[in-house]
């Protein structure tokens, strides 16, 4: 940024400023939460394991509409799954960006977290 000669000198500072590869990763996982289903899906998902027949019924959305979202959450890291059997489950992947996200969404939606009021 140093070498990068302003057209206007406000007397601020310079700033680094990390390139746009850098930010990539805000917008990949940002992406995921631009679809509210999706969103409430992760959110039950931070709360709770299920499997995607319990979803299905909870989001009351067809088992193949749910996997999508899920098969997504999935491949941005958010989401992670277990075989138990025949049936697989799926959970919030318990990392900074999941629980980041966690909060933001009940922060957003000024809802208290049904995991803290037990
Ligand atoms: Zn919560």
């Amino acid at each position: 940024m140093n070498d990068i000669h302003l057209p206007h000198d406000h007397g601020q500072e310079p700033i680094d400023i990390p390139s746009p590869d850098d930010f990539e990763i805000v917008s990949t996982i940002l992406k995921q939460m631009c679809d509210a289903v999706r969103i409430r899906i992760f959110w039950l998902l931070c709360h709770r394991e299920e499997c995607v027949l319990d979803i299905s019924a909870m989001m009351q959305m067809s088992s193949p509409a749910v996997s999508h979202h899920l098969k997504q959450l999935r491949q941005a890291g958010l989401v992670v799954s277990r075989r138990s059997g025949k049936e697989v489950f799926y959970r919030a992947s318990d990392t900074s960006e999941a629980h980041f996200l966690h909060e933001m969404i009940e922060d957003l939606m000024h809802l208290t977290c049904p995991g803290r009021e037990r």
